[in-house]
């Protein structure tokens, strides 16, 4: 299967590669993973027992530095899935405008059968390993959060880099989607699903697409089904929600529910950790195979779990008319196909999903920087605010409401400088990519482009700039 999902990234690739006017050796030189570290190393189990234990990262490309990507912990990790993931983070961070290059790293275990300690000892050792062959630092590689993996693991890496290079000033940059108290920042946790969300809003927002869908414009009453309830699938589902989506079915890897009339996602999550299943959830009817739940009737589908789940097998038979890919690579080649000719919108992982590495990288600027986004100005914008309504207020001898006056003479803090560059990189994003569509359809036909191909297009050609300004392909 993961063998599968690298010959579907680079079909993408190819596609779209073909609708640029890039020169062909330029093309296969930017495809390339520029370099893949594969090592084992012994884990002692608290029984006593010895176990190898399997880890990859991959750097797929170096045209900016550092290089940048999660770490995934799960059994299906091989070698070809790290550099597929690693491969769209290349072109995943060129279309927001994210200075990195890409890269992947994860190890293969299932993290549910290890204690905390075990999985402290295999982060720490995975990350000496890393440091020990310069495939971490600040300036060099930085990884972050992904499948199976979240803030406590990176603590851990952040600590073992940190005691492997006393005295390197930004040695808290080795690593971001840290905990706040550690050099994280406020809004990364929800980063991804925010993005999904404002992605989605974006997409929903135009009308010509909505109607080409059979939809009507806006989030409003849309009805959504969401695979995967874990950082990523969860933050989607609380902000569609809050929207004003309508949560029609929910899905885990051993189950899924489904209610028309909508779920309330608190209660179904409460639920699932009370019983480690959404089977049996009161409040919905249940989905006992949760592969179906990718077929229910629904507007917008959001596959926030693992790759290849919308295949030749189930495309023809999904209902949703939007695929809103916050997990990476959820969509087969062939899928997309299918996807396509049955007029559904498919907002490609490479922007969807982009959120989390852009607030990872205003985390990495704060941590260069040394100073907390709003520390410098939030006082001063507050009072200078102050100021202004006072006058405002004598000149017209009125009186805001309290609240309203709080709310107008607030100044910024982390959490919403972090909110307003998330949206605004995502809409700027959704702008650029929904631009090059419209313009590669004009150029080859309505049918014949997606908008994968579009963000993809996108990326390539910014990307062969940095080429051309390095002088390597005249
Ligand atoms: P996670 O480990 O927090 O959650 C994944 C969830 O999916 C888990 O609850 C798991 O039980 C569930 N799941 C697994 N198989 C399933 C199946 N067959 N059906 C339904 N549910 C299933 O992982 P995450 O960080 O939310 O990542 C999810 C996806 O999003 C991955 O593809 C990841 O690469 C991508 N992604 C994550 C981030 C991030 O910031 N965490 C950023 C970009 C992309």
């Amino acid at each position: 299967m993961s063998n599968d999902f690298l010959k579907q990234v680079d079909r993408a690739f190819t596609r779209a590669a073909a609708l640029t006017d890039q020169d062909p050796a330029l093309l296969e030189h930017i495809k390339r993973c520029k370099s893949t570290y594969y090592f084992t190393f012994p884990l002692k189990r608290d029984d006593g027992r010895l176990e190898t234990i399997e880890a990859w990262r991959a750097e797929h490309s170096h045209h900016k530095l550092p290089t940048k990507g999660g770490i995934r912990y799960s059994t299906e990790v091989t070698e070809n899935e790290v550099i597929a993931l690693a491969t769209l983070m290349t072109f995943k961070c060129a279309i927001v405008d994210v200075p990195f290059g890409g890269a992947k790293g994860g190890i293969k275990i299932n993290r549910a059968n290890y204690s905390d300690r075990e999985l402290e000892r295999i982060t720490r050792r995975y990350t000496f390993e890393l440091k020990r062959k310069n495939f971490i630092g600040p300036g060099i590689d930085v990884p972050a959060p992904d499948y199976g993996t979240g803030a406590r693991e990176m603590s851990w890496m952040v600590d073992t880099y940190n005691s492997l290079s006393s005295g390197e000033l930004n040695s808290l940059a080795c690593v971001t989607g840290k905990p706040v108290a550690q050099g994280g920042i406020r809004g990364r946790t929800e980063a991804t699903g925010r993005g999904v969300y404002f992605g989605v809003r974006e997409a929903c927002a135009v009308d010509d697409d909505m109607h080409e869908a059979g939809l009507k414009a806006g989030i409003r009453g849309k009805r959504v089904v969401i695979q995967g309830l874990g950082n990523v699938g969860y933050h989607a589902a609380k902000y569609l929600s809050e929207a004003g989506a309508v949560l029609v079915g929910l899905a885990e890897y051993n189950g899924a529910i489904h209610n028309p009339d909508g779920i309330d996602l608190t209660k179904a999550i409460d639920y699932f950790r009370a019983h480690s299943t959404l089977i049996g959830y009161p409040g919905a009817n249940d989905v006992e195979n949760s592969q179906d739940a990718l077929l229910l009737d629904c507007d917008i589908l959001v596959p926030a779990a693992l790759e290849n789940q919308i295949t030749s097998k189930n495309a023809g038979e999904i209902k949703a008319k939007i695929i809103a890919e916050a997990a990476n690579g959820p969509t087969t080649f062939q899928a997309d196909e299918i996807l396509r000719q049955r007029g559904c919108i498919v907002l490609p992982d490479t922007y969807l999903n982009a959120g989390g590495v852009t607030v990872s990288y205003f985390e990495w600027v704060k941590n260069l920087s040394h100073l907390r986004f709003g520390r410098m100005q939030k006082r001063f914008s507050q009072a200078s605010q102050r100021r202004l309504v006072d006058s405002l207020q004598n000149l017209v001898d009125k009186k805001f409401a309290p609240e309203d006056l709080a709310q107008i003479t607030r100044g910024a803090d982390e959490a919403d400088l972090v909110d307003s560059g998330l949206e605004e990189t995502m809409v700027d994003a959704y702008a650029q990519v929904r631009n090059t569509w419209d313009e590669l359809r004009k150029k080859h036909g309505v049918d014949k482009v997606d908008m994968r191909d579009a963000a993809f297009a996108s990326a390539i050609n910014k990307i062969a700039v940095c080429y051309d300004d390095l002088g390597i392909f005249p």
